[in-house]
Parts: structure tokens; sequence; C-alpha cells
């Protein structure tokens, strides 16, 4: 039944090349339409991060399709964050337990695996077609292609178009479509480490670097070259801001200040300050997913900030569940639409609240001596009840059969407990001597 269905996929993305491979191997006649050119013949535009954080929910997806192995090999583990201060001091604090890890891996690199992989399962790529239109009613999309627009139609058309999706553009249009998009006070800019004289790594290679500085933060992960690419998430306006800071002399300063250990190992700062682009985060969130046989997945259905590193990994749950449901329903796709988008909301609204809060984390937080004290309690909670006390982290990054609506739940159950805990006098040294064990029931008793 599934070979007579043709399918239109609009964006070859990550996510869309990723549903496409699935959707292919059910036997689904596919066909992706990319604005861009092919980025296997044509050198792809920095744009967005050069490199991401894989992490389980995004492996297993990759695992599924026959591709895990192969990604991991081309990716450096990072096993923990390693934060700078302002006087170069270094603190690493591990992610999780002893073998857990989270993977530095190039975007275009993945991307043109699976554009790859889709192609040997017999998905069909048309690369320079924009979306320009789609119908819902009809189920056709309008192509633009070397100045020219065609018009096909489809059984199905999955937007996987991205955070400015035109698919999503034409369901905003329909009766009762929620819609919101909130942007954050801060862009980013991306700047190179390059790696040493020898190819060697000029920083600890298996870790995330940080620089927190409470209202910012520079971060940097490694490249499998040697290099790190790191970002600097920054206030648009304000003092310090890109716009206070617009001239080089004034940008260079603040940063030998700020950053005094990192700025040796930046050659380009103020090349690439110039030739780089300063981007801006959003979260969007939007309902339904699903208009008649139409779908969003992906960031065109829940764009997140990326401060858990979890946008791509929750794109590519959306394949693996998307997959799994028409396993269950036997390919009924009018069965399968709103059971799909019903079920992953949550859990995407949950990824969205998860990743704003943990800017403050990142770019605050793991300087505090507090936080790391309770983060080494939370570790012990874990070593000794691996099961009953995970600690949100962990659920999020390395748990991939724990939704993340129900990490978050968790999470602030944990988050009230360890409140109190950490209000104890004197908790910098008493803490081994807790009762870790009434503070696990408390967690299940809540
Ligand atoms: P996209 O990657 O945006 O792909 C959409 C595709 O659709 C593109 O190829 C685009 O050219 C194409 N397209 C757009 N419009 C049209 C049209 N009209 N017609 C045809 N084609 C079109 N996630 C993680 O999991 N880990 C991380 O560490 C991480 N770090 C990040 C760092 C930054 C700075 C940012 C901004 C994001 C980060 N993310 C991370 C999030 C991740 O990049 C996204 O969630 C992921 O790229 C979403 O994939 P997608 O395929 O849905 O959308």
């Amino acid at each position: 039944m599934t070979k007579n269905k043709h399918i239109a996929i609009v964006g070859g993305g990550l996510v869309g090349s990723m549903m496409s491979i699935y959707l292919a191997k059910r036997g689904y006649r596919i066909s992706v339409f990319e604005r861009r050119s092919d980025m296997r013949k044509n050198s792809v535009d920095a744009g967005r991060s050069i490199n991401l954080a894989l992490s389980n929910r995004g492996i297993r997806s990759l695992d599924e399709i026959g591709l895990a192995g192969q990604l991991k090999q081309a990716s450096v583990p990072m096993r923990g964050r390693m934060m700078h201060d302002v006087n170069g001091k270094l603190t690493f604090q591990p992610y999780g337990k002893e073998g857990q890890f989270i993977n530095s891996v190039s975007r275009s690199g993945l991307n043109k695996v699976l554009i790859t992989e889709a192609e040997a399962n017999g998905v069909t790529f048309f690369f320079d077609h924009r979306c320009v239109g789609v119908d819902l009613n009809e189920t056709s999309l309008s192509l633009l292609s070397e100045g020219k627009t065609t018009h096909m139609k489809f059984d199905n058309i999955i937007g996987a178009d991205g955070a400015f999706s035109s698919v999503r553009g034409a369901m905003q249009i329909t009766h009762r479509f929620d819609y919101s998009q909130d942007y954050i006070e801060h862009g980013y800019k991306e700047f190179t480490i390059p790696a040493g004289k020898g190819g060697e790594f000029l920083m600890e290679k298996n870790a995330l670097h940080i620089w927190p500085r409470e209202s910012y933060m520079l971060i940097a992960l490694p490249n499998p070259d040697g290099s790190f690419t790191c970002t600097l998430f920054f206030p648009f306006e304000g003092s310090p801001s890109f716009k206070s800071l617009n001239n080089p002399n004034d940008f260079f300063e603040f940063f030998n200040k700020t950053f005094p250990d990192a700025i040796p190992m930046m050659p380009y700062l103020l090349q690439e300050l110039q030739e780089n682009p300063t981007s801006s985060l959003l979260t969007i969130r939007c309902y339904p997913w699903a208009i008649q046989s139409t779908l969003l997945i992906g960031d065109a259905a829940h764009a997140i900030v990326p401060f858990y590193g979890q946008g791509m990994n929750a794109g590519f749950e959306d394949c693996r569940i998307m997959n799994k449901l028409l396993d269950e329903f036997d390919d009924d796709w009018n069965r399968v639409l709103p059971i799909f988008q019903q079920n992953r909301k949550p859990d995407t609204d949950a990824i969205a609240t998860l990743a704003l809060a943990n800017f403050i984390e990142m770019r605050d937080l793991v300087a505090d001596a507090d936080f790391l004290l309770r983060k080494k309690i939370e570790a012990k909670l874990h070593e000794l009840f691996p099961d009953r006390w995970i600690p949100l982290y962990s659920m999020v990054t390395f748990h991939e059969n724990i939704r993340y609506s129900d990490a978050l739940k968790i999470g602030l159950k944990q988050q009230h407990v360890m409140d109190i805990v950490m209000k104890t006098p004197g908790i910098e040294t008493t803490w081994p001597a807790l009762d870790f064990q009434s503070l696990v029931r408390q967690i299940e008793e809540a």
C-alpha cells in the first residue's frame, strides 16, 4: 500500500533528511524539496552553528536507520563542562556517570551523510527548489526553481523547513491556528580556535568549554580536526552588548578582559567579528501541527533556543516517533497524524521551557559554588539510587526513554527537595551525612 503513496518533504535539512530515510525504508515514494543547492557539491554558508551536540535521543534515531556507528566515529565525545573563570582557572563538571557523554558533530557533515543515505534508499532530492506556497486542501506545493513556479500534488506533505517554515506559513492563515514566536534578548556569533601547529587541541578535547559571565557567555565545542568552534551568546542591546561594542578596538579590549585565557588562541577574532553574522535566537510554539494531510516536524513545529543542545535531537525523535506510530497503526496516516501531534506537543513544550532555563544555568549558575554543591549531592543520590534519582540533565540527555514532559515534571520535584536541602546550615560540610533515602522517597511521594 505504501508503495503507491507519494510524500513530499519540504526542507532537506537535518530533520527532513532523517524523516525521508525512515519513510523510504517503509516503502513510500519520497521527494524532498530543498531551497539551497546540494551541500555536497557547494560549500554551505556558515549561517548557523558549525557543530552540534548530538545525544542519546538523536543517536537512537540514527541507530534505527543504521548510521549511528558512522557518526559516532566522526564526532568528538564531550564528557562534561569545563568552566573557565576570569582568571583562567578551570573547573570540570561531568555531564553524567562514567561512560556518559554527548558528541560534538559537524552540522554539514551530518546533513551530507543523511542526504547520501536517503538517496541510497531511493529518496529523490530536488535542490534549488523553494516552496513558495502550500494548498492544504489539495495537498499541493508551489515550487520555485530557476525562476519558474510549478505546482505538484501529493498524498501527504511534511513541512521540515525550519523555524521560518513556509508550510507553517500556510497553516498560520487557517482558522484557529495557534502561533507564537519569542526572541530572547541575546544573539550569537561564532569564532574559531584553530588547532595547534601539529593539529593538536589547544584545550581539553573531551569537554564543552564554557566561560560563564552571568548575563552572557562564550562556549566552545571541539571539532575532529583539532579546532574548536566558539559561540558568544551576548545581548543585542545594553552594556555590554553587540551594539555597545561595535568598534573592533572596544570589542578586543572587552574580550581580553573578560575571556583572557581564550584570546591568545583566537587569532581571527577581529576578522570573524566583521565577517561572521550576528544571529538571533527564538522559541516557536504552534498548534496544530497537522492540517488535513500536511504535517510539521522539527524546527518548523517547535524551534527552541540551543542551550540544552536538544533542537536537532528532538527533531530526530519526532521522526522516530512518527515511524513507530506508522508501525502501530498500519500506515494509516489519518489515525497517526492526530495521535502524533497530541502525544508529542507536551514534550516539545517541555524541552522549550527547559532550554530557556538552561541558559541561566550555563551562563551564570555553573560558576556558583552552591550550584556545584547541589550537583554533587544529586550525583551522589544518583550513584546510590540509579533508577530512583536521575538528575534532570541526565534524564533529558542520556535517558531517551524518559519523555521530555516527564523529565520536566520530575525535575521540578527534585528542585523543590534540593532547595530545602540547600538551606540546611553548614550543608557544605555536612552533606555526606544526609538521609539520602528519605530525599528519594520525598520525590516518589510528591
Ligand atoms: P533546519 O535545520 O532549519 O532545516 C530546514 C531546511 O529547510 C533547510 O535546509 C532550509 O534550507 C530548508 N528550507 C527552508 N525553507 C524552505 C523552503 N521554503 N523551501 C524549501 N526548503 C526550505 N540542536 C541540537 O540538538 N544540539 C545542539 O547542540 C544544537 N546547537 C544549536 C546551536 C545554535 C546556535 C542553533 C541556532 C541551533 C542549535 N541546535 C542544536 C538546534 C538545531 O540546529 C535545529 O533544531 C535543527 O537544525 C532543526 O532541523 P530542521 O531540519 O528542523 O530545520
